[in-house]
């Protein structure tokens, strides 16, 4: 987990409130990376709604505002990432013209100098089109993070899930006065709530693969009383704890780290009992083509796509309990109509508890929040990875790189 003396401190000289905007041009990293269908229309812009605060503070206060943000992996220049579909939703939000900026060398700095009233707010395209954005020469890095300093006298990094150290969200806070926006301001006032918790602390972790939650697991299991597991990662545990997993998904190279995670964590560690089980991975179109198995061992020929009753019961009651609950991650195939009903009461239960503080977070617990309408949480955070990594690791590069500078 994230650590660092005078957190809350470090983050109200931080907070952009502080920095001048009414003299200077600002230069902004937002997370805008919004999913676009095959016409390029926005299926979700939960992601420019949570971006706007800021932009509409600076469109009206700043000389300038210059946003940079990346949409999709595109290698090099590709039109499908264009950030031209959220340029056109800024315009419809914010209510003024936004200048799409594709090429950093042409004279579209001067048109601003002027300072055509309505003309004041920039959209950079996709900052992944610059090849130095994704270069992992340290050098091209540091060069190009120059030159997009040259676009503004402040930074400000509202882009708390695209925590990857990059020159548009790290290497830009060496080059100019650096501040945090609000989006990221509140993800980590939220998550230092966390390590002040009160006990007991219970995480509650699911998804595809236990490869990508081990260092999860081995910071959490030194802070919570309890991690319940659920989701095709709690498979491979239980396969390394010597339990039949039938065809459920198994990471046979994780089976080491499994065990010694599971020996290290044991008392802490909560796996599935029972299990809800189909014959293949494919959406049944009848109930009665699921099944379930009253017992920790899946036989053979079946595939566990989720946890069981008496494996709710028991979430339900640790759950219960908890003054701090973290949840990352759905319990089982929550896609599936007729699944999806554990993930529902797991996350249910979470929200039903009043006495705990509740933040859940990652891709796919939003979409099961969203699908289940699930509401009550104290906090929802928008950075999957990101929380991961703060949950994982002690520092977080692209808020130290700010934060050191309001020692
Ligand atoms: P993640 O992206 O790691 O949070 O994983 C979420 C995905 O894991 C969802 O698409 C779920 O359908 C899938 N998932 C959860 N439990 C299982 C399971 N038991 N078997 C197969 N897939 C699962």
């Amino acid at each position: 987990m994230y650590k660092r003396n005078n957190l809350l401190d470090l983050l109200d000289k931080a907070n952009y409130k502080n920095a001048d905007l009414e003299n200077n041009s600002v230069l902004v990293r937002s997370c805008l990376n919004v999913p676009l269908d095959d016409e390029g229309h926005i299926q979700d812009d939960t992601r420019i709604i949570e971006a706007l605060p800021l932009i509409k503070d600076l469109a009206n206060k700043a000389k300038r505002v210059v946003i940079l943000a990346h949409l999709g992996r595109p290698e090099g220049y590709d039109l499908s990432c264009s950030l031209r579909p959220v340029k056109d939703s800024l315009e419809t939000h914010l209510g003024e013209n936004v200048t799409l900026v594709d090429d950093l060398n042409s004279d579209w700095r001067n048109e601003a100098e002027d300072y055509v009233s309505g003309k004041r707010v920039f959209l950079v395209e996709n900052i992944r089109f610059f090849d130095d954005e994704n270069s992992k020469d340290l050098d091209e890095q540091k060069s190009f993070a120059k030159k997009l300093s040259s676009l503004g006298d402040i930074f400000i990094n509202d882009a708390f899930p695209d925590y990857r150290e990059s020159p548009s969200t790290y290497y830009l806070a060496e080059f100019l006065p650096s501040y945090l926006g609000p989006a990221f301001h509140k993800e980590i006032s939220e998550f230092a709530k966390l390590t002040s918790q009160e006990k007991p602390f219970v995480a509650v972790m699911g998804g595809a693969k236990l490869s990508e939650k081990i260092d999860v697991l081995l910071s959490l299991g030194e802070i919570a009383d309890k991690i319940l597991v659920g989701g095709a990662m709690a498979y491979t545990l239980l396969s390394a704890q010597g339990f039949a997993i039938g065809k459920s998904l198994l990471e046979a190279d994780k089976i080491e780290t499994a065990k010694k995670i599971l020996e290290k964590y044991s008392e802490k560690i909560v796996l599935p009992i029972d299990h809800l089980l189909v014959d293949e991975f494919k959406e049944p179109e009848k109930a009665e083509m699921y099944s379930i198995v009253d017992d920790v061992n899946i036989p053979e020929d079946k595939m566990a796509v989720d946890i069981g009753p008496k494996t709710i019961e028991i979430f339900k009651q640790i759950i219960g309990e908890a003054k701090t609950i973290v949840w990352n991650g759905p319990m089982g195939v929550f896609e599936w109509d007729l699944a999806g009903k554990e993930t529902k009461e797991v996350g249910e239960s979470i929200a039903k508890n009043l006495q705990a503080y509740k933040l859940a977070g990652g891709g796919d617990s939003i979409s099961a929040i969203n699908k289940f309408n699930i509401s009550g949480f104290d906090h929802i955070s928008t950075g999957g990875g990101a929380m991961l990594a703060f949950l994982s690791y002690e520092t977080f590069g692209t808020l130290d790189v700010i934060l050191d500078q309001h020692k």
